[in-house]
C-alpha cells in the first residue's frame, strides 16, 4: 500500500483524547507497479480514458444515510427539530472535523429511520470524489466514536425497514471547467453527451448493482417504496428511480448548468467508493464510446408497467440478490474489459466467500453483522 500524501486525514478532537490520522493509498505490486486489484486504480484508469478519449471529467457527490447510536428510536421522529436536538454534540464534531478536512458539508439532517442521519457534502472532481467518500466514512466513524457511540452505514437495519442509501450525484465538464451536462433546449435539460454517458451506465445497471450493493442484506434495500432503486430507470426527481434527474433550484445566484446533475440511487455504503465511481465511469464512458441513445424517463412505477410496456422502455428488473448480481457481473462484457479477468475474478471471489461465509446466518443475523462491520 502506497500512501497518497494528499489525501492525508487529520482529526483533532480535545486535548485529552488523541487525534485521529490517516491516509488513503494505492495498492501496487512489489515493484511499484499498479496492482490490476487496486480499486483506486481501477477509477483512475476510468478518469483517465474518459479525459484522453472524450476530454471530460466527472464531477460527483456522494450523500451518505447512516444510524447513530447516540440517539434515540422514538417513533415519529423523522426529520424532526428534536431529533436534531438529539443527536447532541455529534454534529457540532463532525462538521468541522469534514471541513478542515476539505469536505465542505452542505446539508445534516435527521432522516426517516430511526437514528438515520443524512449528511451531503460539495462535489469534488474526480479521484478526489471517492476519497471524499472514504474520508467522510471514517472521518464519521471517529467521531461517533468519540462521542462514546457509533456511527453504522450498513445498508439496512432492520427486515422491513427504509435502508441507508449513497446516492452519487454525478454531472461532467470539460477539460476548462465548462459543465456539458445541461441542454436548456434539450427534452429534461439533458445535453447529448450526458445522455450517451447516463444510457451507457443503465444499460448495464442490472451488473453494476454487484459493485455498487454489494452486500447480501443490499437486496433488502433495493425493493419497491423504500426510495431506493428496483429497475434501470430513468426518471425525473424521482426518489425510486435507478437515476434520477435532480431538481433544480432557480433561487437567486444559481445556475442551472454548474447545479444540474443525476443522482445513481442503487449504491450502499457497503460498496467501496472507487468501485461505484469506477462502475459509473466504465459504464458511462461505453455509452460515449457507442454514442448510445438515451432511453425516455419513465413517468410511472415500472412495477405497474406490462412487461411488453417495461420491454419498450428498456427496463429490466434489478437483481433479487448479491449472486444474482455477481452471476451478471460475471457475464458482462463492459465490466469484463473494464475491470480485466484478474480483478473481475478476483472480487467475484471474495464476494463469493462472503455469500458462504453468510449462508447459514437467518437474515436478522446477517442484519446485525453487517451494521457490526459497516
Ligand atoms: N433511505 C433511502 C435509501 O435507502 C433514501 C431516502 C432519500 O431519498 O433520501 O436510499
Ligand atoms: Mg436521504
Amino acid at each position: 500500500m502506497l500512501p497518497d500524501p494528499a489525501t492525508e486525514v487529520r482529526i483533532d478532537f480535545t486535548d485529552a483524547y488523541p487525534p485521529e490520522r490517516f491516509l488513503l493509498a494505492n495498492l501496487t505490486t512489489l515493484d511499484g507497479i499498479p496492482w490490476a486489484c487496486c480499486p483506486r486504480g481501477w477509477l483512475a484508469r476510468g478518469l483517465d480514458a474518459l479525459a484522453q478519449e472524450f476530454g471530460l471529467i466527472v464531477k460527483a457527490a456522494f450523500e451518505h444515510e447512516f444510524h447513530y447510536s447516540g440517539a434515540e428510536a422514538r417513533l415519529g421522529d423523522s426529520y424532526l427539530l428534536d431529533a436534531m436536538r438529539q443527536q447532541g454534540g455529534f454534529a457540532q464534531t463532525l462538521l468541522p472535523a469534514l471541513r478542515a478536512n476539505g469536505i465542505i458539508p452542505d446539508t445534516f439532517l435527521p432522516e426517516f429511520g430511526p437514528r438515520q442521519f443524512e449528511v451531503t457534502c460539495q462535489p469534488a472532481l474526480g479521484l478526489a470524489a471517492a476519497d471524499d467518500a472514504v474520508k467522510l466514512r471514517e472521518i464519521t466513524r471517529a467521531v461517533a466514536r468519540f462521542h462514546g457511540h457509533k456511527a453504522t452505514f450498513s445498508p439496512i437495519m432492520a427486515q422491513g425497514a427504509v435502508g441507508n442509501g449513497v446516492h452519487v450525484h454525478f454531472s461532467l465538464q470539460d477539460a476548462d471547467g465548462a459543465p456539458v451536462c445541461y441542454d436548456e433546449t434539450a427534452a429534461h435539460g439533458i445535453g447529448e453527451v450526458a445522455g450517451q454517458f447516463v444510457e451507457g451506465i443503465l444499460a448495464e445497471m442490472p451488473a453494476l448493482v454487484a459493485l455498487t450493493a454489494p452486500s447480501l442484506v443490499s437486496y433488502e434495500r433495493l425493493k419497491p417504496h423504500r426510495w431506493s432503486a428496483t429497475y434501470n430507470n430513468l426518471a425525473d426527481k424521482d426518489r425510486e428511480a435507478g437515476i434520477r434527474i435532480c431538481p433544480l433550484t432557480r433561487l437567486p445566484g444559481s445556475d442551472a448548468a454548474t447545479d444540474f446533475n443525476f443522482e445513481y440511487r442503487a449504491a450502499d455504503a457497503a460498496a467501496n467508493p472507487y468501485l461505484v465511481l469506477g462502475a459509473l465511469v466504465w459504464a458511462g464512458l461505453e455509452g460515449l464510446r457507442n454514442q448510445r441513445c438515451l432511453r425516455q424517463p419513465t413517468t410511472r412505477d415500472p412495477d405497474e408497467m406490462t412487461e411488453a410496456e417495461r420491454r419498450a422502455l428498456g427496463l429490466v428488473h434489478l437483481p433479487g440478490s448479491l449472486s444474482d448480481a455477481l452471476s451478471l457481473l460475471a457475464q458482462n462484457e463492459t465490466m469484463g474489459k473494464a475491470m480485466g479477468p484478474e480483478f473481475r475474478a478476483a472480487y467475484l471471489m471474495h464476494k463469493q466467500c462472503e455469500i458462504d461465509f453468510l449462508e447459514d446466518y437467518s437474515p436478522e443475523a446477517q442484519i446485525t453483522r453487517y451494521a457490526d462491520a459497516y
